[in-house]
């Protein structure tokens, strides 16, 4: 799966999408009072397992399911039959099934020649209870279940129902636990069976699944059944199926012969170019990295009638943002070609990593997630060298490392014990910390060995599930030695190590580089005990007489000493050489101004990007100046490539987060001086055939510069906007933030126009256009947006989020606050993003006086939420963290904001 929220300046391979399985809850024995079924032999007492905490007993489980579905995109609700096959293990009364929003309206119980009718009651909010009307004995049987359901038109889960360009599908999102709003099923990752599904449709639409179509027969003037071939062994979370008035366009074939295809929205077939012509191409590289053909019937990769949502690998039938996969070919930026490929490469390596193999439990999900990170930045690597794979990588490490950086941060395999510990798998640890993690081995071990490892344990447990010590077990043959105590020690505790590097020198004896470890915490957070010591390879560059010289080695313990190859002390060392390293590095002062100042050409682009970012996270503790930091923004924008100029334009931004008020006006100032030449030397506008970096940079510099009061960009967005229509997705969102804040008129239109668009893609541009104004009596008209029934409650996020400095996000807060009660009628947080999302709207004022107020605040209304500790406790260090960085940064920032030229 990909990440469902978009960010603005992604540079995160925006890839996709738990272990030892928790066993079973133990089934208990049924009531010695039970009776026995009437002229048996004395038969086994009947089981009854009493209602679940969390994964289901395993007294029935399923071997196969047929499903039927009678759907229309214009009303709402569906109706179900579905068939299941399975065994029955021990002698029952009582079975569960997963059943969410399901009404039974019939059920029975087949073994043999015997039908018995089956009681089914819902429980809490996701449970099926089944009682047969007498005891089963062990063996196959089918239950058979009549039912209906709803779509969830919030967060999009389920089955789901929605608009684009006014016309109404059907799409699903299963993933991770949502399949149970369709189908009574074994919601678990690794109950791996096959399903057979036929969809009853209006028959001038088209239906998809998994599968191939087998046949369509007409049920009436109306109606078409449409049925589909039985898939491969799945997990429920990969069943999907869409209906609406799609067009095909065909995409070629594998090696094999297996058709591709692209499904586009109605009218929009054009704009599947792109994904069309590189579909094969992506599925090439994968079948080569694997030596393994894909594995499916078909690939249908379809658009999801909303710009939400990133993107899903349901195995043969991958489903993607409409932003993704459908992209005008007159105005394809090169940032969008990119963003399709790394999506497309992510999901399509998960079906292999995930579809093929699955995880066997939720806590494993980074087999899954950071593996599909890891490899699809692989295939983009050999796609288009020019896109600068390596230093998306790095951007994603430092990703990684900034979400581990808090003491609440989840580890990457983090034990399950409630739904929201599932929802909440699905994070930066899982898919940047696991990717990078990866890579950091990879290399240590050697790419190829490596690769034959990832072979070997796809082989092993193709159609199956897998485990962490599965896959360990496998790279360790081809290492040949046990890895599993290193990965363990990024894998089952949380937190980053930081290395402190120091260099002896001494006569008559070669350089050495004294390595230390420890975790990364910032200021603010509470005190957290040192773990067990990771287990890391370390490559060190140095100075060797002037030119570069390498030594690789390892840190086991809490401290190690390095021989460098070199014969007198070396003027710059640089602990991470290859940049594979997850850990950061700490150095003297001193020692970092001599890297800077003789060691800078020396170090390639990402190994330099890793130096800033190290810099960056130790000037926020305090322990570097923070005038260290920004004397490397120059140097970054110098490097002319966008990911460089994207990390300078983050320092800017996160500097002026603990900025008193009143230094905005010098701060602004020198961000007009330091970014402002390049940033109006690209404009708002791309020009003809322009390259990734000039994108990439305008993306950042551009809204930058204009933010800090460039009258001239404020007036060209102004302009521009008049024609917002004709405007590229690319570059609309950011004008129109600009304009709408510059010129009353624009934003009046802007908020007329927002509720009534019906392109998705643009109504969430227009929104969160007028929701960045900084006029008060703007911003509360905006905010008055997510009360309205024209604004569906899936869009609100931009508008809980409304707020760009901290005056705004005070009006934000306190007009939220005053209205939550309609806030949460419009948008119930009950699932998956709901408690994460809002939770957090309300710990974003930066303020010590605040702080008590907003952690009772989010304590009273969303506490009870499953999930709700792990989401508060982070939320709340997170705030804790500015407040103290405000206090210990601010002063700082003074004094250097004071020493600059008027
Ligand atoms: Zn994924």
């Amino acid at each position: 799966m990909s990440p469902r929220l978009t960010c603005t300046v992604c540079l995160c391979l925006l890839a996709a999408c738990g272990s030892t399985p928790r066993p079973p809850a133990p089934a208990q024995a049924a009531s010695p009072t039970a009776p026995a079924p009437a002229a048996a032999a004395p038969a086994a007492p009947a089981l009854d397992p009493p209602q679940p905490a969390l994964r289901l007993p395993r007294n029935f489980v399923p071997t196969g399911y047929r499903a039927r579905l009678a759907l229309d995109p214009a009303r709402d609700g569906f109706t179900g039959a579905i068939e299941i096959d399975g065994e029955v293990r021990e002698r029952s009364k009582g079975f569960w099934l997963h059943g969410r929003g399901l009404k039974v309206s019939a059920a029975r119980l087949i073994q043999g020649a015997r039908s018995v009718r089956v009681d089914v009651a819902p429980v809490g909010e996701d449970l099926l209870s089944l009682h047969p009307a007498e005891p089963i004995d062990p063996g196959s049987v089918t239950i058979a279940v009549d039912y209906t359901g709803g779509f969830d038109l919030v967060q999009g889960t389920g089955a789901y129902r929605h608009a684009f360009d006014g016309v109404p599908y059907i799409e699903t999102q299963f993933e991770s636990i949502s399949a149970r709003r369709v189908f009574p099923c074994l919601d678990e990752p690794d109950n791996k069976v096959s399903w057979q599904l036929t969809l009853d449709v209006p028959k001038h639409l088209v239906a998809v699944a998994n599968t191939a179509a087998t046949g369509e027969t007409a049920l009436d003037d109306a109606t078409k059944r449409v049925a589909f071939a039985p898939t491969k062994p799945l997990p429920s979370y990969l069943i999907a199926f869409g209906v609406g008035p799609f067009e095909m366009v065909d995409a070629g074939r594998t090696r094999n012969g297996t058709p591709l295809r692209i499904i586009a929205l109605k009218g929009r077939a054009k704009e599947a170019q792109w994904a069309a012509e590189t579909s094969s191409r992506i599925i090439q590289l994968l079948e080569d990295y694997f030596a393994t053909p894909y594995p499916y019937d078909k690939l249908d990769q379809i658009s999801r009638p909303s710009p939400f949502g990133g993107a899903m690998e349901n195995a043969g039938l991958v489903t993607y943002s409409s932003r993704l996969i459908m992209r005008d070919p007159a105005q394809i930026t090169p940032g969008e070609r990119l963003a399709w490929v790394s999506v497309a490469a992510h999901e399509l390596a998960h079906q292999w990593f995930g579809d093929l193999v699955t995880t066997a439990w939720w806590d494993d999900i980074w087999l899954n997630e950071g593996f599909a990170t890891w490899l699809a930045a692989k295939i983009v690597a050999q796609f288009e060298p020019a896109w600068h794979p390596d230093l998306l990588d790095t951007a994603a490490r430092e990703t990684a490392l900034r979400a581990d950086s808090v003491v609440t941060a989840r580890r990457v395999r983090q034990p399950i014990s409630n739904a929201g510990d599932i929802f909440q798998a699905f994070d930066g640890i899982t898919y940047q910390k696991g990717a990078s993690v990866l890579a950091m081995f990879e290399q240590a071990i050697g790419p190829d060995k490596f690769r034959d490892g990832v072979r070997a344990y796809i082989a092993r447990h193709r159609y199956g599930s897998a485990t962490s010590a599965d896959f360990i077990a496998a790279i360790s043959e081809v290492a040949g030695h046990d890895v599993g105590p290193a990965f363990r020690s990024f894998l089952d505790q949380a937190g980053a190590p930081v290395v402190r590097s120091e260099l002896r020198c001494e006569p008559g004896r070669p350089p050495q580089l004294a390595l230390a470890q420890r975790r990364y915490v910032r200021p603010g957070s509470p005190p957290v005990a040192e773990g067990t010591p990771w287990q890391l390879p370390v490559c060190v560059a140095y100075d060797r007489d002037g030119a570069r010289g390498q030594t690789c080695g390892e840190l086991t313990a809490a401290s190690a000493e390095l021989t460098l190859d070199a014969k007198a002390c070396p003027a710059w060392v640089f602990a991470n050489a290859g940049g594979r390293g997850y850990y950061r590095i700490s150095q003297p002062e001193a020692a970092l101004v001599a890297l800077r100042d003789r060691g800078w050409k020396l170090l390639t682009p990402a190994e330099r990007l890793i130096l800033f970012g190290d810099v960056s996270a130790f000037a926020a503790t305090g322990e570097l100046d923070i005038g260290l930091e920004l004397s490397l923004v120059p140097r970054l924008l110098a490097e002319h490539n966008g990911v460089a100029t994207i990390a300078a334009v983050d320092a800017a931004e996160r500097a002026r987060r603990v900025l008193a008020d009143d230094q905005n006006a010098r701060f602004d100032a020198w961000i007009r001086r330091t970014f402002g030449p390049t940033a109006r030397a690209l404009g708002w506008q791309p020009g003809a055939h322009e390259d990734i970096d000039s994108q990439r940079s305008r993306a950042a510099l551009v809204p930058l510069v204009a933010w800090a009061g460039d009258a001239a960009l404020r007036s060209a967005a102004v302009a521009l906007a008049r024609d917002w229509r004709k405007l590229g997705a690319t570059t609309r969102g950011a004008i129109l933030e600009t304009a709408a804040d510059t010129d009353p008129a624009t934003f009046d239109r802007l908020l007329a126009a927002a509720p009534v668009e019906t392109d998705p893609d643009l109504r969430g541009d227009l929104l969160r256009a007028v929701s960045r104004v900084s006029n008060e009596a703007r911003l509360r008209a905006a905010l008055a947006l997510a009360l309205d029934p024209r604004v569906e409650a899936r869009e609100l996020f931009p508008l809980v989020f409304a707020g760009r400095d901290r005056a705004q996000v005070r009006i934000v807060d306190a007009y939220f606050r005053d209205h939550i009660a309609e806030l949460l009628a419009r948008y119930p947080a009950t699932g998956e993003l709901g408690a994460v999302v809002l939770a957090n709207a309300f710990l974003r004022r930066c303020e010590p006086a605040q702080r008590d107020d907003a952690a009772a605040f989010v304590r009273e209304h969303f506490g009870k939420l499953v999930g709700a500790e792990r989401v508060m406790a982070r939320g709340l260090e997170g705030l804790d963290q500015c407040i103290a960085a405000k206090g210990l940064l601010g002063p700082k920032l003074a004094a250097w904001l004071a020493k600059l030229p008027r």
